[in-house]
């Protein structure tokens, strides 16, 4: 990192400077308050900009344009005439330009992880984490450009040969949020890149720093005009936005990580052009605990998996349950780690837990534990807004005596609430855990070796965690069933999302 300065932000809004905390100069080289189109930074065609602020302490740390439809049109064509090249670069041409992102991304990793805390909340710990998530999309798909393999399939007849080769659907358009505003990011350019696509790409309006200081490092690694563009959008066009991607005839595959309300406006909206679309949404993953599991392992799977990003992740543990010979125990002990959690600005490093996104967050999850308190939860610990630390933190809460009826029991919670059931038979597990239309992850912890292989079979999710709490990773096919969407990101899968199967016969031969 480099020497820390005073940095001053001017709002784009209203022409104001506003002095925030102190950034290396190295990290401001990133700071960039415009979009990026066909290889140019920009501002709106509307001329109009937002601000983004830091949801520790409310104070501006950027300003954006605030595109629209025009502006998105313009990306898609930019993405579009760079698609007629980079579709004709080879797997290895595209492998080494993003290596030489990726070279650029570890480089600046400190001053990524700088961006990504001021404008997302997560302590500057856990955004090095994020950051290092990220990058590896990068370094993986760089590798995996080189092995997107077709097939020669045995023809059955003797006239002729059957080759299968795969090909680049055009341009992508990429809808990412804000809660990793890096990985998310990372995770679908990378994967278009290497099968040959371009990109649009629209970053959540909490979070557009991180984009825009990812496309900087692009362009610097030489990525030509065009193969990636960021249309930054206020919440107010980003459906217009959207829509656009969903109905344009020039965008051919579009990928959305979000909430699973927005998820399925867009499946509806891709279906007038028959669009391809990768979906990941919301979960309600269910973390097991059976009587065979090491406690003092699963308490910790628990913290790492529930309180991650203040619990705001989709692979977040939603329900614990746990068997009811080890339940108090468990409680006690998560109770404890609990109490170690430092609440604050993320950018101070002996945070531990940093603020919710943005106050609607901070009201849904103190309606959530007022809902349950209501109907006869106890609150073993935390349970209110931390105020005394700023207007988006949250107390860590553990709620027990949950039932079926309360909003906790059924709704992602998206905040740090743990909400532990009580259960006494496998199947009664097993049952509460599927019983959701959701089904991105699932936890549990068990030592007996059947128990284990018929648990992972039974659970109704994408991805599951044995006795392991945090499982993504590039090399990992990170997914869901059910209402948690559609295709798969990371491993060799996630290339295949932006590529289709092209059969050629070759007749004649004989
Ligand atoms: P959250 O409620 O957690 O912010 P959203 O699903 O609303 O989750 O947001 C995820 C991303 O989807 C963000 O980039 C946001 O701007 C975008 N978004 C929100 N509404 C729409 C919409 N109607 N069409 C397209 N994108 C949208």
């Amino acid at each position: 990192m480099g020497s820390l300065v005073n940095y001053a932000v001017k709002s784009l809004m209203t022409g104001k400077n506003i002095p925030i905390t102190k950034l290396s100069t190295r990290t401001l080289k990133l700071l960039k308050n415009e979009g990026y189109i066909g290889g140019k930074w920009t501002v709106a065609k509307s001329k109009k900009a937002f601000d983004v602020f830091n949801p520790a302490n409310g104070q501006i740390v950027g300003s954006v344009p605030d595109m629209n439809v025009e502006d998105a049109e313009d990306a898609i064509l930019a993405a579009k005439k760079a698609f007629s090249e980079w579709k004709t670069t080879t797997p290895k041409e595209r492998g080494i330009l993003l290596r030489k992102w990726y070279n650029l991304l570890q480089d600046y990793s400190e001053d990524l992880a700088e961006i990504v805390t001021i404008e997302a909340g997560k302590p500057l710990s856990e955004s090095l984490g994020e950051v290092a998530y990220g990058n590896s999309f990068i370094d993986w798909f760089a590798e995996e450009a080189r092995r997107i393999h077709g097939e020669v399939v045995p023809s059955p007849v003797k006239s002729k040969e059957m080759v299968l080769i795969k090909q680049p659907v055009g341009v992508a358009a990429l809808i990412t949020p804000w809660n990793f505003p890096h990985a998310m990011m990372t995770r679908k350019a990378g994967a278009a890149l290497a099968a040959g696509c371009t990109c649009v790409i629209k970053p959540a309006e909490d979070t557009p720093l991180t984009a825009l200081a990812l496309a900087e490092l692009a362009h610097e690694a030489g990525i030509p005009g065009g193969v990636i563009n960021v249309v930054t959008t206020s919440r107010e066009n980003a459906p217009a936005v959207g829509k656009l991607f969903c109905e344009s005839p020039s965008v051919a595959a579009l990928s959305f990580t979000g909430s699973t309300e927005v998820g399925k406006l867009l499946y509806k909206q891709c279906s007038s052009g028959v669009k391809r679309i990768g979906l990941e949404l919301g979960g309600n993953a269910p973390f097991i605990v059976f009587s065979s599991a090491d406690i003092n392992k699963a308490v910790d799977g628990a913290v790492a998996s529930k309180f991650r990003n203040c619990g705001q992740t989709c692979v977040s543990a939603n329900r614990f349950l746990i068997q009811d010979d080890i339940f108090d125990t468990f409680v006690k002990k998560l109770e404890d780690k609990m109490t170690a959690f430092k609440i604050g600005n993320g950018m101070e490093l002996q945070t531990t837990l940093g603020p919710l996104i943005n106050k609607a967050q901070v009201n849904k999850v103190q309606k959530m534990v007022e809902d349950a308190v209501k109907k006869g939860a106890k609150v073993v610990y935390g349970g209110k807004p931390a105020s005394d630390v700023g207007e988006l933190f949250f107390q860590p809460t553990l709620l027990i005596n949950v039932t079926p009826d309360m909003m906790c029991y059924n709704e992602e919670i998206f905040g740090p609430i743990v909400v532990c059931i009580k259960f006494h038979t496998e199947k009664e597990a097993v049952d509460i855990g599927n019983s959701t239309t959701r089904g991105l992850a699932g936890y549990f912890y068990s030592n007996d070796v059947a128990q284990v292989w018929r648990v992972a079979k039974q659970m109704e999710v994408g991805m599951v965690g044995i006795n392991e709490g945090i499982i993504s990773s590039a090399e990992a096919a990170f997914g869901g069933i059910k209402e948690s969407g559609i295709g798969r990101e990371g491993s060799h899968y996630g290339i295949e999302e932006y590529t289709y199967v092209k059969y050629l016969c070759f007749g004649n031969l004989v």
